[in-house]
């Protein structure tokens, strides 16, 4: 059903980025694109607000404007850029770390060479005035050495906090890279990890673990009539009911837009539904006022469709049985939970 979904909306949002290019008379540049396609997404609002702005004062978008924009509102949230930036500085704290390593084994090296000369100059005949200039020598490249070992210290002391600066934004960054933005769950990308990961665990212990695939109710009707950025609100909500009736190592994902996974280690398929029930419970308890105008915009519900790991299953099996499950619950009327179990799941068989 999700790559459906997809296939529409994404189609539809591809349509009006070209009539948006057309409009505006800018070239068909990939960048331009995205920035078209992420306006007709309208999930960013802060750019969705800044087109607005522009359109309305003036009619239509430069090319330059067009880059501009894009700058701003879509390119600094490009993880691969900042990836690239954290990686250059890492890779340029690591050389100087290199060359310090290396002018340090210079010193050291320096430093014994004098002492050799020393143990030589000594081993002869040596007179008080010999002594003396052995000892004076000795106690300048003692000083120097010192002065360059302090000093490489710093240097290293310095590397070593930008270097836990730079380890403290790839963490950020591989954090981001697997959290929906929206709902601040993994997203889909964690999602397919995370039931790969489940799989061979299962398998392993030979335990099976359950999965949940949730889809709102009406939701393009809820759209229609209130707008996204109400339905993003009530994105939020709904990720939030999913949370809360969670815990440990369940793994709670939006799957896509207005689907949400959640993986369940170590369950079997009575206790993942009724995880399933209290989800749904959940949601359909919470009355929907809207802030900005106090307006009562009743209740949202969800369908649940609930699978259970069985022995030589792969994740995508699972989940096209948690997504028949899902349509069951959809075909049986709504705000309903259905599992595998069920009489009115119909699965298809999987010939191997
Ligand atoms: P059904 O009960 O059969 O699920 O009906 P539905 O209207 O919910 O149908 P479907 O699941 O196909 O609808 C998906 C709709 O969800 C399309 C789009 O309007 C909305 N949607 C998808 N992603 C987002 C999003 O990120 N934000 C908002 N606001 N809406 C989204
Ligand atoms: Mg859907
Ligand atoms: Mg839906």
């Amino acid at each position: 059903m999700s790559e459906q979904d997809d296939f529409r909306r994404t189609i539809v949002y591809g349509e009006a980025a070209l009539g948006h290019l057309k409009k505006n008379e800018v070239p068909a540049y990939p960048r331009h694109y995205e920035l078209w396609y992420t306006y007709a997404a309208g999930f960013n609002h802060s750019l969705n607000k800044a087109i607005n702005e522009i359109i309305r004062s003036r009619g239509r978008l430069t090319t330059a404007e067009v880059g501009t924009v894009y700058d701003q509102f879509v390119s600094p949230s490009r993880l691969g850029e900042r990836i690239e930036e954290v990686g250059g500085k890492l890779s340029g704290e690591i050389g100087s770390v290199m060359s310090m390593l290396d002018s340090s084994i210079q010193t050291t090296s320096g430093y014994r060479s004098s002492l050799d000369d020393a143990t030589r100059e000594l081993a002869g005949d040596v007179d008080q005035a010999k002594v003396k200039h052995v000892v004076e020598s000795l106690m300048s490249v003692t000083k120097k050495t010192e002065h360059a070992n302090r000093q490489l210290e710093r240097q290293l002391a310095d590397s070593r906090r930008q270097i836990a600066e730079l380890q403290e934004s790839l963490e950020a960054i591989r954090y981001e890279s697997l959290t929906d933005e929206l709902t601040t769950l993994a997203n889909r990308k964690h999602f397919e990890h995370s039931i790969e990961r489940a799989c061979m665990e299962a398998k392993q212990a030979d335990q099976p673990f359950a999965l949940l695939l949730t889809d709102i109710d009406h939701f393009k009707k809820f759209n229609d009539s209130y707008g996204h950025q109400t339905g993003d609100q009530v994105l939020r909500l709904v990720a939030l009911a999913v949370k809360q009736n969670v815990k440990g190592q369940d793994i709670a994902c939006r799957y896509g837009g207005e689907e949400f996974a959640v993986i369940l280690p170590r369950t079997n398929l009575r206790q993942g539904v009724v995880v399933a029930e209290h989800i749904r419970q959940s949601v359909m308890s919470k009355e929907l006022v809207k802030r900005s105008t106090g307006e009562n915009l009743g209740r949202i519900t969800i369908s649940v469709g609930v699978a259970v790991w069985r022995p030589g299953d792969t994740s995508q099996e699972m989940v096209e049985r948690a997504d028949s499950c899902l349509y069951a619950a959809k075909r049986a009327g709504r705000n309903l939970v259905r599992c595998e179990s069920d009489p009115d799941v119909k699965l298809d068989l999987h010939v191997a």
